[in-house]
């Protein structure tokens, strides 16, 4: 049976040429990036050519780059970070009830030790509301931290209006760029954020890299101790492997991005059109126009999402119910559970993330075997 993976939005497959470019520094060119000698050097330059091509990517300085274990690791330094390091000015921050736990478990773990956080709320599609944020800041708010695109309904969020309303605050903004960094093109300059997260695994890069974008003024209190790694920000060894694996797959998605856009748009459109020609009662969770172009939640409603994942998986479809972090033990997603209050429809919806290797055609086995799952269980 052909197993037809359609959870990119949980982790990627490694493209072949990250493979490639990995190996040699796990064997001939093995060096700690630390050491004087010439297996250091070796390393060293590999990890400054990745740190340059990445920072191009996001129109940063290499200096603002600091390479983590990933997109959660990037989401605590910069949040914990900067809140520890700053408190003298505010304990107030301002974040969404969407984020991902990465960014929310952070936050509750600030409140425990004294600092305040207001939740902003969404709309029923996802979005928070800049008047929201407007009323929500404080004489002692000193960060904003909104993701860019939700990694379970997939919804923008108005990052470029957020960072120009900030501007003159004297308030840093830091996004979760995690799930839309691949798909939408990201100028920090533009965008006035100061802090910006990424993950490698998500855009077919190795698992345990990522990096977390730090501008040049902004005061960080360090949240692992030891080496003077990352210009002292980071301690511990570099990945090189990872972190060159990383820069190319960073190349990868820069030379195809407009063009993987418009597939993962019509893999979408074909998606919603089958469903629309079989009748089948649907209804889609997140925003129509504001939306990365990779992920797709849709409720079946009447058919549990637990039962969905299972008989798909049986059809070898892979899918989710949006987040991996808390798939396994179907709770209510705190997504959905934020955008609109109908149990029903939060209750019986999946998550259909498009990447590397999908084609047309099993985009369409995929959303004929969702049909023939949701009559089967309908008529039972
Ligand atoms: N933020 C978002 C929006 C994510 O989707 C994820 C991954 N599910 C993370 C943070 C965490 O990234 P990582 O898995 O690299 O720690």
């Amino acid at each position: 049976m052909e197993r037809i993976y359609l959870d990119h939005a949980a982790t990627s497959p490694v493209h072949p040429q990250v493979v490639e470019v990995m190996l040699p520094y796990l064997t001939e060119h093995f060096g700690n990036p630390s050491s004087i000698h010439q297996f250091g050097r070796r390393a060293r330059q590999a990890v400054d050519e990745a740190r340059r091509t990445i920072a191009n990517s996001i129109n940063a300085s290499d200096s603002e780059i600091i390479f983590t274990s990933g997109g959660t690791e990037a989401d605590n330094m910069a949040i914990i970070g900067y809140m520890h390091a700053n408190q003298d000015r505010g304990k107030h921050l301002i974040t969404s009830a969407v984020e991902h736990h990465a960014v929310l478990h952070t936050c509750k773990h600030l409140e425990e030790t004294g600092f305040e956080v207001t939740y902003l709320p969404v709309d029923e599609t996802g979005k928070i509301s800049i008047e929201d944020l407007e009323q929500s800041v404080r004489e002692d708010t000193i960060l904003v931290s909104i993701m860019y695109g939700n990694n379970e309904v997939g919804t923008l969020q108005p990052i470029k209006e957020i960072g120009s309303y900030l501007k003159d605050k004297n308030i840093v903004f830091h996004t979760d760029a995690v799930q839309a960094y691949g798909t939408v093109e990201i100028d920090v300059q533009d965008l006035n954020v100061q802090f910006l997260s990424v993950s490698a695994h998500k855009i077919n890069g190795p698992k345990g890299i990522g990096f977390l974008y730090a501008s040049k003024n902004s005061k960080l209190a360090p949240t692992l101790f030891g080496g003077e790694q990352e210009r002292k920000r980071r301690a511990g060894t570099e990945n090189v492997a990872a972190i060159v694996g990383f820069q190319e797959a960073v190349k990868l998605v820069q030379e195809k991005m407009t063009e993987k856009r418009s597939e993962y748009e019509v893999f979408r459109k074909r998606i919603l059109d089958i469903f629309g020609e079989e009748n089948i009662d649907c209804i889609v969770n997140g925003n129509e126009i504001e939306h990365l172009p990779h992920v797709l939640n849709i409720s079946f409603p009447g058919v549990q999402t637990e039962s969905l994942l299972v008989n798909l998986d049986l059809a070898g479809i892979a899918v989710s119910s949006g987040s991996a972090c808390t798939a396994g033990t179907v709770q209510l997603s705190h997504v959905l559970s934020a955008m609109f209050e109908d149990k029903n429809r939060i209750s019986s919806s999946i998550r259909f993330s498009f990447g590397y290797g999908n084609t047309m055609e099993q985009i369409e086995k995929a959303a004929n075997e969702t049909v023939k799952v949701v009559k089967r269980i309908k008529e039972m």
